[in-house]
């Protein structure tokens, strides 16, 4: 029986240049950057993810972020002293 959560460490990744693979998880890479190794980003080789459920994933988050910012801006703006 199969008990790893779907999207834990679902993608792969490999320098270029040295040649390390890493296990890594593609929504976390989404969110906080792709793992570099010897100065390069290090290439996506094989993803079991769902790459359009992920990306519409963060855009929500994206988006809910945004209108948080507008939201707190405009409120900033509204302050006049
Ligand atoms: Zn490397």
């Amino acid at each position: 029986m199969r008990r790893f959560k779907v999207e834990a460490n679902d993608s792969l990744v490999k320098c270029n240049h040295c040649g390390k693979e890493e296990r890594v998880t593609f929504i976390y890479c989404l969110k906080n950057g792709w793992p570099k190794c010897c100065g390069y980003t290090m290439r996506l080789v094989e993803t079991k993810a769902d790459i359009e459920m992920n990306i519409a994933i963060i855009c929500a988050d994206a988006t809910a972020q945004a209108l948080q910012i507008c939201s707190d801006s405009t409120t900033e703006g509204e302050k006049h002293e």
